[in-house]
């Protein structure tokens, strides 16, 4: 048995059998299977062996189209290789005999071969680049089967991996996949937020997980505590299998909340609507009893396809989302593109800062056609329901100005074509950059409603990577500077009359519920699992208790101790949570 500490980013916990995908850019480990299950490895290996060489023969014949033949012949080498087979006995022999995956047993071999070339007179050592070359090819091979694999799993799975791509974790089976234990990532990164959704339990930040775990073993995902547990012995089992029984029962509680308000016990209605990635999610916002969809992060349209989505794309998506809110509220964000939303790979100039590059609303501007194929779509759709539209990461005035003016001029066009459009589409703007939340009070004279998104707020106030686990532990939102941005966010929006949401992943942990409402916030958006367990802490609460915590926590000077009194404040009215 061997434990295993992350951050829990998605409560609940899990036991089954782990599925492993590794990363071609890292170490490959080294991983037992089965005997039985040697044949299928070296199937495997031989699939991947096919699927190398005729990318490559198709990449010569190109070559030599292009730049002749001799060019083209360059490639003679990787194909010589390719088909060396005292080489691939070599691979194939190490299955059989040492019981390890294609993927350990490639990397391996060729590793050995590149050190016997590094030895050889310099004109050959250069050889060794072919050599990796080669082995990348098969390794992706390799282990883009296993990715795929996730898309049509036959039983229950818990995946483990070094990271996940955001298109990753759109494509993989739901269905079958019960937790998710990752070695990079913080509290608000991709996989953490799209765990939220699914309801699964997650620990990331783990850093070395995804090396100790052999495909089908046990383990232990502990989402709760941020603990996974490799091959638990049988106590251990026994442990979580009651504390399992005992999550069953308080979700069995919650359900019955369903339908009643989120009202504090003297009497403060509280809106909790959901934060949703795809338009499946939203009959989830209505089954966890939310009230509409205050966040829907459009961005993700684009990592479900190849190739950019169409005006009628964005469309249908929206109606879709409209439709299942049946005339309740549904928030929609225009393209958050960009940093982990959009994989580096796709942009022509790999930026050094992406968090601080070209993303969201700046990736618009200089994206006119994209960006205005959006906002048609949106328009369109408002015609369906209660629809507001909202742009992210808004840092001066002058942006919130050229967003308006660009919404306003398809507005034009739109009305000009005779397509019918709503003029009074309520207008907002993410309040996530601290300048944005420094200057809320001329931010509020132009827009209809903010929306706290606290995951690039706090990443912002305090200079820290959202997705980087080295420096996670210095990821909170209690930090006294990010509680007063939010509070003077909140006060502005009293003072001019403008509806505040908090959609960020704060807004899903209940220690922060007294604090927010104390503050004056009545409306939040997070993933619809959450719903119930906060529904049951409003109910739990009054508003004038909220008040006394916020004002308490106005005096503390350290996050540490504003944790530690609001966990005890949570504990004392909802102590079955805890
Ligand atoms: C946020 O930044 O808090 C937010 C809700 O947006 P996202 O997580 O999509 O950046
Ligand atoms: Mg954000």
């Amino acid at each position: 048995m061997e434990i295993k500490k992350g951050i829990g980013v998605s409560p609940g916990v899990v036991i089954c059998q782990a599925v492993v995908l590794d990363a071609e850019e890292y170490r490959i480990p080294e991983r037992h299977i089965s005997a039985d299950r040697a044949d299928k490895e070296a199937e495997r290996l031989e699939h991947a062996l096919a699927g190398a060489r005729e990318e490559l023969i198709e990449l010569r014949d190109n070559t030599a189209k292009r730049l002749g033949k001799e060019t083209g012949a360059i490639f003679d080498f990787h194909l010589a290789l390719l088909d060396d087979q005292s080489l691939l006995e070599k691979v194939r022999d190490k299955i059989k005999t040492e019981s390890v995956t294609a993927e350990f047993a490639v990397a391996a071999v060729l590793r050995e071969y590149a050190r016997e070339f590094l030895q050889m007179p310099e004109y050959l050592a250069e050889r060794v680049k072919d050599v990796y070359d080669i082995e990348k090819r098969i390794l992706r091979r390799l282990i883009g089967e296993s990715r795929e694999g996730l898309g049509n799993l036959t039983e229950d799975v818990v995946v483990l991996a070094h990271d996940l791509t955001p298109s990753q974790t759109a494509s993989m089976d739901r269905k079958h996949i019960m937790g998710l234990a990752i070695d990079a990532g913080g509290r608000t990164s991709h996989t953490a937020i799209v765990a939220r959704a699914l309801g699964i339990p997650a620990v990331v930040g783990l850093n070395d997980v995804s090396v100790s775990v052999n495909a089908g073993d046990v383990v232990i995902i502990d989402g709760n505590r941020g603990l996974v547990i490799i091959e638990p012995d049988e106590a251990t089992i026994e442990e979580h299998r009651r504390f399992l029984q005992r999550q069953v029962e308080f979700t069995r509680e919650l359900d019955l909340l369903r339908d009643l308000p989120a009202i504090t016990l003297d009497g403060h209605e509280i809106t909790l609507l959901g934060n949703i990635e795809f338009p499946s999610e939203a009959a989830n916002v209505l089954t966890r009893g939310g009230q509409g969809v205050g966040l829907y992060r459009t961005e993700f349209l684009y990592l479900e396809k190849e190739t950019e989505p169409t005006e009628d794309d964005h469309y249908e998506a929206y109606c879709k989302v409209i439709e299942a809110m049946d005339g309740r509220p549904v928030c929609i964000r225009t393209l958050d593109l960009g940093a982990d939303k959009y994989t580096q790979a796709h942009l022509l100039i790999q930026e050094r800062n992406p968090f601080l590059g070209l993303r969201s609303i700046r990736f618009c501007f200089q994206h006119l056609p994209l960006f205005k194929t959006q906002i048609r779509a949106i328009l369109r759709a408002s015609m369906k329901g209660d629809v507001s539209i909202m742009f992210p990461l808004i840092t001066t005035v002058m942006e919130l100005r050229q967003a308006k003016m660009i919404l306003r001029d398809v507005m034009e066009d739109l009305e000009e074509e005779g397509v019918d459009v709503r003029t009074d589409v309520p207008i907002g703007m993410m309040m996530e950059v601290p300048s944005a939340a420094l200057q809320c009070n001329q931010f509020a004279q132009e827009v209809d409603f903010f929306s706290i998104g606290t995951n690039d707020l706090i990443q912002y106030t305090l200079a820290v990577d959202r997705t980087n686990e080295r420096v996670a532990p210095l990821f909170t939102a209690a930090h006294p500077a990010v509680l007063r941005l939010i509070k003077d966010i909140i006060r502005s929006g009293q003072r001019y009359d403008v509806g505040v949401t908090l959609c960020g992943e704060m807004g899903s942990d209940p220690e922060y519920i007294l604090l927010l409402l104390g503050m004056g916030l009545r409306t939040l958006s997070v993933a619809p699992p959450i719903i119930p367990e906060l529904k049951k802490a409003i109910r739990s609460i009054t508003i004038e208790r909220a008040r006394r915590v916020a004002r308490h926590v106005a005096t503390l000077n350290t996050d540490k101790q504003i944790v530690s009194y609001l966990r005890n404040q949570i504990r004392e009215v909802m102590p079955e949570a805890y």
